[in-house]
């Protein structure tokens, strides 16, 4: 029976069409000038939504209405409240008003907020986002909303985000004015991020407590095959992935969330989502959503969603990448590089503005991904390096290259009109996707972002780099803002051509993969901030603080409490493995080596009664050697209980401090006894284990 897709398709949102059949028709009006242009919303326009909102969900089955916001912890938050509201005579009617919609109370004193608020400061507020659309799961109403403490301060993950929209719209509209271009009022950033994920049988996972309280395994020793063969890549879905992943894009359509491709990736196990591009904004909260159902969903096939960017060792992580880009409310993408010159010099400008921010800001792009997940990807040759660089590919990049050499019109004798009619028609997007070890590839008329972590939040790497491009694009207005009229072509050339010899040490279109890349790197002088703690420390830099507070994405005291929240969640992620293996060697690990260990001695010791003149040699060798790691792991754990200690006396003085401990002494403490219990993982036999080993984990669905 095939099924009414279209129809399906947006059911659950209260989008426009739901909105012009519900609303009186000067409401719905102006409700959509505030969602076009963020102009302020009045309270009679919010009760006559909040009334409309209602019946709608009402009758779709909705009982509850919620605010749902993204705080500091990288997940959602929701509190619900029903629609009853009691009458006189004793009965009860569903109610819900404008105030309730534009507003909530939420307490605020559970959510991270790195001191901003102190705790007898408990109320927080969350405030109604009209430009993402609202939506009913679990027969409740969901309102996106942004979060924020008492006296204003963003306590969330899209309150920034939407500040970083308005500052690159504003400074995108400003440069587009003086390119000639009076018909852009706004300039919206398009985000669609490619998920990868992993999916494991329940049960399994169930019998393993790493995964269970880390997401990712802490022992195991490697399947006989893992992804050697290439041979999971776009392969032949199972019959089991290929129902989940038919009922979540039903789910996902539902909600409007334009959910696309879907294969299998490199490692066994291994599968990918990629949605079709939306506004930023609503792509965040999108993506939050697809992460959720992509668990959700997998519960009721039986399996577990792994979002973990390393759920095991020796095979590829899940990363996300963040495919970006500007359109103009004209319906233009600026970094489309079009064909007549005049687009041209605007999409050189967008391109030129674009490569300064990323050189101007490698290490707020870093650090925008960074989370103590993604440290075991990057640079893992499974992923780009720590480095932040460019790929522009060939044509694109000789025409940057010809321009600072002055051969693009060294031919001409007017300057007028002929930037880019050489090269740039040539160009096609096939040539630009070529390669996959870039961190940040131009590919044909956007820019892919490709070192998020899969579980990571897209709203902070959007942010850094809308804010970055937002002040790139206010430098280069202040240098062209006096050029004569008539002269912009030649402003431009001139602009540019200062730009990329300065920048230009940010582009590499090699193997970013490589040992000769990384040094290479430190020789151009770029950042290489290989983990969290080191690069969390350059958060808070004097150029970082100015860039985020002139571009009022931040106030000062905002950006020092992010800082510390990422810290601590760094160093609450290390604890929580830490004492996740002590607990998994000290209950599941030790007792098996111990109970192989001692069978074998007896059986030995029978064999050596029954006949005296058999060999035990292999034997004795096998319980020394399980004996060995039996000693090893057990003073490793005195050893971790130490060091936690240590971490934790430190958060009482230094975050920082307390992070680096962990990166520094934690860490390889626990990548050490790993590789002990692997190499004796490896003679134990499947019945002693308590757990599913890797051969289980990988192909058992
Ligand atoms: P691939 O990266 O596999 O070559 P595509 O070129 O189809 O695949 O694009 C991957 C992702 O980029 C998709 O999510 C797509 O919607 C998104 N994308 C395409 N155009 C834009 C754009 N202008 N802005 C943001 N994202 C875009
Ligand atoms: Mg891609």
């Amino acid at each position: 029976m095939s099924k009414d897709i279209p129809a399906l398709y947006g059911s659950l949102v209260f989008n426009d069409k739901v909105m012009r059949n519900k609303l009186p028709k000067d409401m719905y009006k102006a409700l959509k000038k505030t969602i076009q242009n963020g102009t302020h919303l009045e309270l009679d326009v919010a009760n006559s939504v909040a009334v409309a909102m209602k019946e709608w969900a009402v009758e779709n089955g909705a009982t509850h209405y919620t605010h749902w916001f993204q705080p500091m912890t990288g997940f959602t938050a929701e509190k619900h409240d029903s629609f009853i509201s009691p009458t006189d005579g004793g009965e009860v009617i569903m109610d819900f008003s404008g105030k309730e919609l534009v507003k909530g109370e939420p307490d605020a004193s559970s959510f991270p907020s790195g001191g901003l608020r102190a705790t007898f400061e408990a109320r927080g507020y969350t405030a109604w986002d009209p430009t993402s659309p609202a939506f009913i799961k679990d027969n409740t109403l969901y309102i996106p909303t942004a979060f924020c403490s008492y006296s204003g301060e963003a306590l969330d993950k899209k309150t920034p985000l939407l500040r970083s929209m308005e500052a690159l719209s504003k400074e995108a509209v400003k440069m587009l004015k003086l390119l000639g271009r009076d018909d852009v009022t706004t300039v919206n950033t398009t985000v669609g991020p490619e998920q990868e994920y992993f999916l494991v049988d329940k049960e399994l996972y169930n019998k393993r407590r790493d995964l269970i309280f880390c997401g990712r395994t802490l022992i195991g020793a490697p399947a006989p095959k893992g992804q050697e063969m290439e041979d999971h890549y776009f392969g032949a879905l199972k019959p089991r992935v290929s129902a989940y992943m038919h009922d979540l894009d039903e789910e996902l359509w539902k909600l409007s969330i334009p959910a696309k491709t879907k294969h299998n990736e490199v490692a066994p196990a291994q599968h990918e989502l990629a949605p079709i591009f939306e506004t930023a904004n609503v792509a965040v909260d999108h993506n939050q959503l697809t992460m959720e159902l992509m668990k959700k969903t997998a519960e009721k096939h039986g399996l577990v969603c792994l979002l973990h960017e390393k759920p095991f060792e020796g095979i590829n992580g899940s990363g996300k990448h963040n495919n970006w880009s500007l359109t103009t409310n004209t319906g233009d993408n600026l970094l489309n590089p079009g064909k007549t010159p005049a687009e041209n010099i605007q999409f050189l400008v967008f391109l030129m503005a674009v490569i300064k921010a990323v050189d101007d800001y490698a290490d707020l792009m870093r650090i925008s991904v960074a989370g103590a997940g993604n440290d075991h990807r990057l640079g893992g040759n499974e992923a780009p390096p720590a480095i932040v660089s460019i790929f522009l590919g060939d044509e694109l990049t000789e025409v940057l290259k010809s321009i600072e050499e002055d051969r693009y019109f060294g031919k001409h004798e007017t300057i007028q009109m002929d930037i880019g009619a050489h090269v740039l028609p040539h160009f096609t997007k096939d040539n630009t996707d070529r390669n996959r070890t870039s961190p940040f590839a131009f590919t044909g008329n956007k820019f892919e972002f490709r070192m998020l972590g899969s579980s990571t939040s897209v709203s902070n790497p959007n942010m850094v780099l809308n804010a970055a491009v937002a002040e790139s694009l206010a430098q280069f207005y202040e240098e062209l803002k006096e050029a004569e009229p008539g002269r912009m072509e030649e402003a431009v050339h001139e602009l540019i051509k200062r730009a990329i010899r300065k920048h230009k040490k940010v582009l590499f279109n090699g193997n970013g993969y490589t040992e000769e890349w990384v040094e290479e790197a430190k020789r151009r002088g770029l950042y290489n901030l290989a983990s969290t703690p080191e690069a969390l420390k350059e958060f808070i830099s004097d150029k970082n603080v100015k860039l985020l507070t002139e571009h009022h994405i931040f106030t000062k005291e905002e950006i020092f409490s992010r800082y510390e929240i990422l810290l601590e969640n760094y160093v609450k992620t290390i604890e929580i493995e830490a004492k996740t293996l002590h607990e998994m060697l000290a209950k599941d690990f030790l007792p098996a080596v111990s109970a192989y260990a001692g069978d074998v001695a007896k059986n030995a010791a029978s064999k050596k009664a029954f006949l005296p003149s058999v060999s035990t040699a292999s034997e004795e060798t096998l319980v020394c050697s399980l004996s060995d790691a039996y000693e090893v792991l057990s003073s490793g754990l005195d050893s971790i209980t130490e060091v936690l200690a240590q971490i934790r006396e430190k958060t009482e003085t230094s975050m920082q401090d307390a992070a680096n401990t962990c990166l520094n002494e934690m860490l390889p403490l626990m990548d050490t006894l790993r590789k002990t219990a692997d190499e004796a993982e490896t003679k134990i036999p499947e019945g002693y284990l308590p757990y599913p080993t890797y051969d289980q984990l990988l192909f058992s669905v």
